[in-house]
């Protein structure tokens, strides 16, 4: 996902997030990345474009980015949390457990199962996620 400086300042707006020049920083370099990043390696993405971002504001931005809903955070790496920059719309993730490959599955035929696993034990659902993890198509022909 690759989105422009404005967009992304439009998307922060949006969740309610005040769109600082260190937040747009941190969220340009995450919509370059297809898969997903640990707080770490777009810290070091960061410091190979110059920039001035500590690797505690890095996480200090993630951490505020992924609570008011602008990114979603995976664990896939070894228990440490990915961030991705994904679609608005629900859905889910598969992940490629050999080459952390990410991709976003829009369909989502979930919901009568969520309300009926919910209501038999007095739940009303309000959201729900789900990752599908395996092999991607490379990594099974490879
Ligand atoms: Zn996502
Ligand atoms: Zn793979
Ligand atoms: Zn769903």
């Amino acid at each position: 996902m690759t989105a422009s400086r404005e967009a992304l300042s439009d998307l922060l707006e949006r969740k309610g997030v005040r769109a600082t020049p260190r937040r747009l920083e941190v969220l340009e370099e995450l919509a370059r990345e297809p898969d997903d990043v640990t707080a770490q390696q777009l810290w070091g993405r960061l410091r190979e474009r110059d920039s001035g971002a500590g690797l505690a504001t890095v996480y200090r931005t993630l951490g505020l980015l992924s609570e008011s809903g602008v990114v979603d955070v995976l664990s896939h790496h070894g228990g440490e949390q990915c961030y991705r920059l994904c679609g608005d719309e629900h859905h889910h993730h598969l992940l490629c457990e050999r080459c952390h490959r990410v991709v976003e599955v829009q369909e989502c035929g979930l919901d009568d199962w969520v309300a009926s696993a919910a209501e038999r034990h007095g739940f009303v659902p309000t959201d729900h996620r789900v990752e599908i993890v395996g092999l991607c198509a490379d990594c099974r022909s490879g």
